[in-house]
Order: C-alpha cells, then sequence, then structure tokens
C-alpha cells in the first residue's frame, strides 16, 4: 500500500491522540472535554477554526497556497461515543464509567486531525479544505444542529465527504455506493387502549394484549404485502409493555418500534400503513389506539459524481480490487445525510477488520483499528489533492 512516508511517520502520535480519546468519551452534545482536545491540538498547530456549532462542534480551515480559487471541499468527523459500558481491559480504555466508543468516532476523529496536520505543512493546493468536527452523531442529530446554526451560510463549501469505519470491511478496503448508503431513520409508539378487568372474567374486557398481538403479526406485512419487493424497507417493534399481575388484564399495552426506508414516498406509506392497521385492527376488537410517529434522521444518499471521484482516489490509494463500488446500503442511520441534503458529497466506508479487530460497531469488546490511521489520512490528503486538481 503505498502510503506517504510522511503520514506513516504520523502513526505514533494519531495512536497517541486516538487512544486519548478513547479513554474520555462523552455523549450526545455534551462532548466539552473532547472538544477542548481538538482545539488544543488546532491551535497547536496554529490553524484557525471557528467553535460553538451545536455547543461543543467545530470547523477548522486550511487555505491553499498555489493561488485565490474559492474552490472549497469540507472532511467531516464525528467525535461523540454512546452510552454503554466498556469491556475492554487495555489501558486506554474509557475512563468514563457508562459511556464507550463503541463506534469508532475518536478514530474518525483523529483521521480527521492528522489531515489537519499534515495539510498544514503541505498546503500546496489551490483553495480551501474546511475540517468539520461535529458531536452527537448516535441519535443527537448534531449535524442538523450545525446546519440549521448557520454552518453552511458561514462557509462557502462546495462538497462534503466523511468516513466511517467499517469492522465487516479487511483493513484498508473501502466501501462506497453513487447512491444509498444508510437508511432514513424513524420510531414509533403505538399505545393499544382496551378496557381492563379480571383475567378470569374476559367477556367483560377489551383484552388490550389480544390486539397488541395481532398489530405486531400485523404491521410485518407492510414490508412484504404493501411496499415494493424491490424497495428496501423495514419495521422493527422492540418495545412491548404492559401489565403487573397474573390476574389482570391491563387497560393498555405500549408498543414501540422503528422503521428504516431510504424514499420519502416509502417512508410516508408505512407512517400511513402503521396508523391504519393498528387503529383498524383494534377498532375491530371494540378498542382504539394513539400513535406517535417520530421523523428522524433522513436518509444518507450519496451523489453520483462525487462517489464515482471518490471510489477513483481510494483506488488509487489501495487498489482496485480493494474498493467495494456497489456496497450494500446499511440499514442503519447517520446524520451526515443533513449534510449530504445540502451539498453533493460521499460518505465512504472504511474496512477495519484484522485479527484483532473482529468486534462490531456498537458492542463492548469494540476498539477502533489504530492501523487504520495513516490509510484514512492518506485518503483525505489523496482525496483535497485530487479535489483542488479537478
Ligand atoms: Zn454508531
Ligand atoms: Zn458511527
Amino acid at each position: 500500500m503505498p502510503i506517504l512516508n510522511s503520514i506513516n511517520q504520523m502513526q505514533k502520535e494519531m495512536q497517541e491522540w486516538r487512544r486519548d480519546l478513547h479513554k474520555i468519551p462523552e455523549i450526545g452534545l455534551k462532548e466539552y472535554k473532547t472538544s477542548s482536545y481538538i482545539k488544543d491540538k488546532l491551535k497547536g498547530w496554529d490553524v484557525e477554526f471557528k467553535g460553538g456549532y451545536a455547543d461543543t462542534g467545530l470547523i477548522a480551515w486550511i487555505k491553499g497556497s498555489k493561488g485565490d480559487s474559492k474552490k472549497s471541499i469540507g472532511l467531516r468527523a464525528d467525535f461523540d461515543a454512546l452510552p454503554m459500558s466498556e469491556k475492554n481491559n487495555f489501558d486506554h480504555k474509557s475512563s468514563n464509567e457508562g459511556m464507550m466508543h463503541a463506534c469508532g468516532h475518536d478514530g474518525h476523529t483523529s483521521m480527521l486531525l492528522g489531515a489537519v496536520k499534515y495539510l498544514k505543512e503541505n498546503n500546496d493546493f489551490n483553495g480551501t479544505v474546511y475540517f468539520i468536527f461535529q458531536p452527537g452523531e448516535e441519535g443527537f442529530g448534531g449535524g442538523e444542529i450545525m446546519i440549521n446554526e448557520g454552518l453552511l451560510n458561514d462557509f462557502n463549501i462546495d462538497e462534503v465527504y466523511a468516513l466511517h469505519n467499517w469492522p465487516e470491511l479487511p483493513l484498508g478496503h473501502f466501501g462506497v455506493s453513487a447512491g444509498p448508503m444508510m437508511a432514513a431513520v424513524d420510531e414509533f409508539d403505538i399505545i393499544v387502549k382496551g378496557k381492563g378487568g379480571h383475567a378470569a372474567i374476559p367477556d367483560l374486557v377489551v383484552d388490550p394484549v389480544i390486539i397488541a398481538a395481532q398489530i405486531i403479526n400485523a404491521v410485518q406485512t407492510i414490508i412484504s404485502r404493501v411496499t415494493s419487493p424491490i424497495d428496501k424497507a423495514l419495521i422493527s417493534i422492540t418495545k412491548v409493555h404492559a401489565g403487573s399481575a397474573y390476574n389482570v388484564i391491563d387497560d393498555e399495552v405500549f408498543l414501540g418500534g422503528t422503521v428504516r426506508t431510504f424514499k420519502e414516498k416509502t417512508r410516508l406509506l408505512i407512517q400511513n400503513k402503521l396508523l391504519d392497521t393498528a387503529k383498524g385492527i383494534a377498532q375491530a376488537n371494540g378498542g382504539d389506539v394513539e400513535f406517535i410517529y417520530k421523523p428522524g434522521y433522513p436518509p444518507t444518499i450519496n451523489s453520483k459524481d462525487e462517489s464515482i471521484f471518490a471510489s477513483e482516489v481510494a483506488k488509487n490509494l489501495v487498489g482496485d480490487e480493494n474498493v467495494v463500488t456497489d456496497v450494500e446500503p446499511s440499514m442503519g442511520g447517520e446524520d451526515f445525510s443533513y449534510f449530504l441534503n445540502k451539498k453533493p458529497g460521499s460518505y465512504l466506508y472504511i474496512g477495519q477488520k484484522d485479527e484483532n479487530h473482529k468486534a462490531h460497531l456498537h458492542t463492548t469488546k469494540y476498539d477502533f483499528n489504530d492501523n487504520l490511521l495513516p490509510i484514512g489520512v492518506n485518503f483525505w490528503v489523496d482525496l483535497v489533492k485530487s479535489f483542488f486538481a479537478k
């Protein structure tokens, strides 16, 4: 792999940042120490930045020395952790109980910091590179908040790119698709309303448990019978709560779940059909439902030209055979989608699997693969240089 020597020489230093960050995981828009850590590095390298977006988020920039082109590219890394307890036992394990970098955002941040450091010293390009350090990716919509607070109005960014480590791909491989990458993520609540009573006198009650059972089964046929079989979509009911005694039929059953889709039309169709199905079944049984639908992240859809461009850069770096250009979209979600709704760009997976890194994202034994750091940085550097040479 032709990683630049000068980037390989940064490996030890970058590993140190990555492990420092791993030790201090912070969650959802309260990543104060992590944000300070990033700012301290930028100050140390004399790199300009503006903070305060979504409180802990920030944007740094480097102008090239080769002219005054208005062309610009934005690279984004997320830096929040997850509310879960780490089960690893190495020295750099989480020192914040109940919080863990189990999605590798410590690595994404370190790769972007590596790119800042390298490009500050090697700014022989014509244009401006923006480095977006984003908080609250894991369900807090930090990306959306930064945009709503004016990030993309305050700075003129032509195209946006992001990398996410991917434990399903071998170390240093890339995966991208010129289209859907991640699903829209919505949540819903169905409160099934019956009429409780004695478990031994069911003829005098409207049993919400029986209604809920029928709803749970029936909503699964929305995907197979209502949406098109070639359109990817998913409904999971993940919460079922009712009852407190063996001999009492409860008044209500609380159901909760998630819907994943790629098209706005399908998203709306499922939302309406969930309500119709639940209400129809409940009313046929003498009950009713309260339905609450909570739209979350939109789907992450890569634009075509920029994805082909990014995959060419990756191919030149790691070889054609190590870049999957028609990677299967994931039913997971990602708030980089808000950036891609505003600007052309691409979100890429970068493989991290090797002998010691087989754990999946969001699991207690996960750790970011430090051997990925120079590969990620070299990709960012090549992407920037190729972008300005375009
Ligand atoms: Zn995650
Ligand atoms: Zn993540």
